[in-house]
């Protein structure tokens, strides 16, 4: 089995073509980060753009790689949400006319269900699992009691985690994405500001981490108008010891309550290494359940990921048609109720 995958949700244009749903023969990944760097952030129109101008050579690009050319396809998946409306409709539209010119079903993935299937790459998935799910834009709690179902346990209220990381960077002087820098950091400072750790002792598996970042907000702006020069190691190490300390810790819990064979770290953020070690730590505790991190090259969005979950899709016949659409705020629930699109 074949499948030609298309992710576009937000700053990556990345095409893959995925063996078996395990197997990368090719999976290119054109960053638009450099155009966005001096916004500060995404620029939805700018991303739209740079998705228009990659896309047909990430096609080429990927089936060279692969060696294979369309005939040799069993099907395109294609990530159409959440994410970026404008950009999402660049891979859809770009998945839907390779689809119908070749005659190919088309599969359509949910962006989150394709970053928890990075960790496919390791080894098969086992249920029933939990997946920390940790990105720019989502901090969540994942059962899986069966393949392609998907219960939210926890969520943030506020903030996601790679959020939060990108804007206390920004203080910090760091480009945008600034997570892997502050995680840099980190590793050189000492926890000493002792930043809160939002509802890390109530009952629920929800997160917080707008409280976190305005403590880390003000602590810097009140050392500015006092003149006084705090240790960026010092305050990168604080922010992520809070970070790692409540991620870990609701995870813990959730396995208590939950129990599954494997854990899955997914998401930008899961290449954390902060965050890794810890949930390394952690998980010795729980003979009965494996953990999984998502490979370092396959946390950050790309279409391998969009590929292997598009596989287990395919497998259960959830396929779209020439009205599938992007869904800026897809949800994870009609997986949960087994419709099929
Ligand atoms: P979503 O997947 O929720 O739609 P997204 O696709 O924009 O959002 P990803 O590409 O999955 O987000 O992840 C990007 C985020 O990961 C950025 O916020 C970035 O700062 C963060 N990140 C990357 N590496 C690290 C790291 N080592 N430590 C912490 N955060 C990191
Ligand atoms: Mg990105
Ligand atoms: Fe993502």
């Amino acid at each position: 089995n074949l499948i030609l995958s298309f992710e576009s949700s937000c700053d990556e244009t990345s095409v893959a073509v995925i063996e078996n749903g395990d197997h990368i023969l090719s999976n290119i990944v054109a960053t638009q980060i450099k155009s966005h760097q001096r916004f500060g952030g995404v620029v939805p129109e700018v991303a739209s753009r740079h998705h228009i101008e990659q896309i047909t050579s990430c096609i080429e690009d990927a089936l060279t790689e692969a060696q294979v050319g369309y005939d040799d396809l069993d099907a395109v998946a294609v990530t159409y949400g959440p994410g970026l409306v404008g950009a999402l409709l660049i891979g859809v539209t770009a998945a839907k006319t390779v689809a119908f010119a070749h005659h190919l079903p088309l599969v359509p993935v949910n962006h989150m269900a394709g970053h928890i299937y990075a960790a496919r790459f390791l080894k098969p998935i086992e249920f029933p699992a939990m997946a920390l799910l940790v990105s720019g834009g989502h901090t969540e709690l994942v059962y899986m009691a069966e393949p392609g179902k998907f219960e939210i346990i926890g969520e943030t209220r506020d903030d996601a985690a790679g959020e939060a990381y990108d804007k206390i960077g920004r203080v910090l002087g760091i480009n945008y994405p600034a997570g892997k820098e502050v995680d840099r950091l980190a590793h050189l400072g000492k926890d000493t500001f002792d930043f809160p750790r939002a509802m890390d002792q109530d009952d629920s598996f929800d997160f917080s981490f707008s409280g976190l970042k305005s403590a880390f907000l003000n602590t810097t702006h009140h050392a500015d108008q006092i003149g006084e020069t705090l240790s960026r190691e010092d305050l990168a190490a604080s922010f992520q010891q809070a970070v790692v300390d409540v991620l870990a810790d609701k995870t813990v819990r959730a396995l208590r309550e939950f129990p599954v064979k494997q854990l899955i770290l997914a998401g930008g953020v899961a290449a954390n290494l902060g965050l890794r070690e810890r949930l390394t730590t952690e998980l010795e505790a729980f003979d009965q359940t494996e953990l999984l991190l998502a490979p370092l090259k396959l946390c950050g969005d790309n279409a391998a990921m969009i590929g292997a979950a598009g596989y287990v899709f395919y497998n259960q016949q959830k396929f779209g048609d020439a009205s599938l659409n992007a869904d800026p705020s897809l949800e994870f629930d009609w997986l949960a109720s087994g419709a099929t699109v």
